[in-house]
């Protein structure tokens, strides 16, 4: 039992090590240019369906519902497939991590013009104003996420702001009582390689 116990704890932790040490990887290829992208057609509608889908034990597991609201049916753009889902995946992971008491978690799609919108909202913690600006630093994390155990190195959103950069978006983050805590994307449709 104890050997069980123990392994258990070595297991864990070097998945945590894996992740930390994948996260570095990606995060110091992308800030130094070395990460080639892979541009293609992809409907973001559809992939943050299935994101969110896949998400499904982890809502399940915090008693979160979501949903997905878009003024489109589908919406291609031309992307990065691979890191478009990992940067989604971040947000969506970090609002069923961080809003875990706000019961659910709203992800919006506003296609217009040539450029899409996306937002995903989380409710429950506000985070303060003074340490908006630094949430987006690398291995930044809120001092109630430092005091709590939600794991995590803080490489998440450093790594999505970079992502995000490499398709000419913006990433914003607005955080307040009563309205919740939400990340918003803008990504042009078509990505003009630079
Ligand atoms: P990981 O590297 O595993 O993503 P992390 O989640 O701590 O670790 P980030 O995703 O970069 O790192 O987030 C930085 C910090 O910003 C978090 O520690 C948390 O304090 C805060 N934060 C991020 N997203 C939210 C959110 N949706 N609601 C509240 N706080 C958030
Ligand atoms: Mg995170």
């Amino acid at each position: 039992e104890m050997q069980k116990k123990y392994i258990d704890i070595a297991y864990a932790k070097s998945k945590r090590l894996e992740k930390l040490i994948e996260d570095l990887f990606g995060f110091t290829k992308m800030n130094y240019g070395r990460i080639s992208m892979n541009v293609g057609k992809v409907d973001i509608v559809k992939l943050l369906g299935q994101l969110l889908e896949e998400f499904y034990p982890s809502f399940a597991d915090k008693d979160l519902t979501y949903e997905l609201k878009s003024n489109v049916p589908s919406q291609v753009i031309t992307a990065d497939g691979n890191l478009l889902a990992r940067l989604f995946d971040n947000l969506i992971n970090n609002a069923i991590k961080y809003g875990a008491e706000g019961k659910k978690v709203l992800v919006q799609v506003l296609a217009k013009d040539d450029i899409v919108t996306v937002s995903v909202t989380n409710y429950g913690y506000v985070i303060p104003a003074e340490e908006l600006p630094l949430i987006f630093d690398k291995f930044y994390r809120v001092e109630q996420s430092r005091s709590t155990h939600t794991g995590g190195t803080g490489l998440g959103l450093a790594i999505t702001r970079s992502s995000i950069a490499m398709h000419h978006g913006i990433i914003k983050v607005s955080s307040k009582e009563g309205e919740g805590t939400t990340f918003t994307v803008k990504i042009p449709l078509s990505y003009i390689p630079s």
